[in-house]
């Protein structure tokens, strides 16, 4: 299905650099949409065979910045910054789009982008799995986009025209700044997604076997199962989450839940938002970069060393159907 006769972006030449989750399916959604586009890699790095295979020309990001009427910046935020100074800096057209798909960087001013090009975000609110998925079944996964700088005075139809050529404009897609998106997204993999559901499964699990009760036992109460709960809440919400549990555990839910997660931790809630907000955040983590992770590599060990990870491993053995390419395939990197 090709959108390129009324996309904006139907003479540009679009550049994608890194190949990864993102990466891989905005090139292939792009291109199906009948527009224009080269992807940029390191070469010997990780992905330009699969690039290669997928029939895209794969050049180095220099090369394919150079000449490059937009820049899709989908490498890891965090080596974002070098890239930019190195290779997009130096090369990328005046008048040109610089995209991201999270604002981190620009935000957090780890990259200040010349002032010559336009400088624009469209970051779909899916892995980049289903971005691919979805656009070959006809639809599209919603976005959300952004202009932080406008130049050429096109940087809106530009945006609109990559979330157009990417299926999001066949969902919906929601207009937002870097300073939202970065913040919200932040906040949401820190205190709820990641960091929050961890720590109450760890809790949870210790409690548990604490107690004296098998380890087993516990990690199916309160991780395994977990998944049923999520994907009710994916599919409807609170209320088909409500519709099928027992009425005992909906009681348990109203009582105990709110004991659990109370008034305490909203406000340390808040105090996660305001670090990410002040930037306190941002700039420990970018000297936890620079330093070589220490502190990340040691917490990281601890979390796989803990307990439920033992048995965790040993029960997940005996569950065939839990394949990791299977689950890995829908995985989505926050
Ligand atoms: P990824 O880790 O899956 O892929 C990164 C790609 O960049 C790989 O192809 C890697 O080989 C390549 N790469 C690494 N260093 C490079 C370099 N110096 N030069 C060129 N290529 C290099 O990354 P991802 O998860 O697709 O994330 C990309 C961007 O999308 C990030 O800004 C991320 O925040 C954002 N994002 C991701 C998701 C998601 O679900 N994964 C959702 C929304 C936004
Ligand atoms: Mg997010
Ligand atoms: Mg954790
Ligand atoms: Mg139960
Ligand atoms: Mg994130």
């Amino acid at each position: 299905m090709s959108t390129a006769p009324t996309n904006p972006l139907a003479k540009s030449r679009i550049a994608v650099l890194g190949y990864g989750s993102q990466g891989r399916a905005h090139a292939l959604n792009l291109r199906d949409s009948g527009l224009d586009v080269v992807v940029g890699l390191r070469p010997g790095g990780p992905t330009w065979q699969r690039a290669e295979a997928d029939g895209f020309a794969v050049v180095e990001p220099a090369n394919a910045v150079r000449g490059a009427d937009l820049v899709a910046v989908l490498t890891p935020d965090m080596v974002q910054p070098t890239l930019y100074r190195e290779v997009i800096e130096p090369n990328i057209k005046p008048g040109a789009a610089l995209l991201f798909a999270h604002g981190f960087n620009v935000h957090f001013k780890q990259i200040t982008p010349r002032t010559d090009i336009d400088v624009i975000l469209v970051a779909p609110k899916g892995p980049g799995a289903l971005v691919r998925s979805e656009y070959e079944r006809g639809r599209g996964v919603p976005c959300i986009w952004a202009v932080h700088q406008d130049v050429s005075g096109h940087a809106e139809a530009k945006t609109k025209g990559y979330a157009d050529g990417i299926g999001g404009g066949r969902a919906m897609i929601i207009k937002t700044d870097f300073k939202e998106e970065t913040e919200t997204d932040l906040f949401g993999e820190q205190a709820v997604l990641c960091g929050g559901a961890s720590e109450l499964v760890i809790k949870g699990f210790e409690t548990l076997v604490e107690a004296g009760y098998q380890p087993e036992i516990a990690y199916y109460e309160v991780m395994h199962e977990l998944k049923l709960i999520v994907d009710l809440f994916y599919e409807g919400g609170l209320k088909r989450m409500l519709e099928f549990v027992s009425e005992t555990a909906q009681y348990g839910d109203y009582v105990s839940g709110p004991r659990v997660v109370d008034a305490g931790t909203k406000a340390r809630m808040k105090e996660v938002l305001t670090d990410i907000q002040d930037g306190t955040f941002a700039r420990n983590w970018t000297a936890e970069y620079a330093a070589g992770l220490p502190n990340y590599k040691r917490l990281k060990q601890a979390d796989l060393d803990h307990p439920i990870e033992v048995v965790g491993a040993k029960l997940r053995a005996q569950m065939p159907w839990l394949q990791p390419s299977a689950v890995r395939a829908e995985a989505a990197p926050l």
